[in-house]
């Protein structure tokens, strides 16, 4: 599925007061990536055992990258980006870095 065609449908399922627009997906975004770290923290405990994190983990996992996605999605369209462009602009980013040999290091602006 395209990024830009999955805006589209999720922005269908989009339900929050207008006047939060900004605040509410971007909570969420937050809630959900720390049910993500929620997760592997498990694993991470030994939940699953020793070793491989376990079948059923790694769905769940999928899950809530999907609700990461959702909320990425929908803060997108409150402010007025296309996931095409927020990948397309990431990738252009990333590949500048690499080429300039500064995918190591901090900050935003390198
Ligand atoms: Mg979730």
């Amino acid at each position: 599925m395209q990024l830009n065609k999955y805006q589209k449908e999720a922005k269908k399922t989009a339900i929050h007061p207008k006047r939060y627009k900004i605040i509410y997906p971007a909570i969420g975004l937050g809630n959900e990536a720390g049910e993500v770290l929620g997760k592997i923290k498990k694993w991470l405990r030994g939940d699953d055992g020793k070793g491989e994190m376990s079948k059923e983990r790694k769905n769940a996992l999928k899950g809530e990258l999907g609700d990461v996605l959702w909320y990425l999605s929908t803060l997108a369209t409150e402010l007025d980006f296309s996931l095409d462009d927020i990948a397309r602009s990431n990738l252009e980013k990333l590949r500048s870095r690499k080429e300039r040999k500064l995918i190591k290091g901090d900050g935003d602006k390198r």
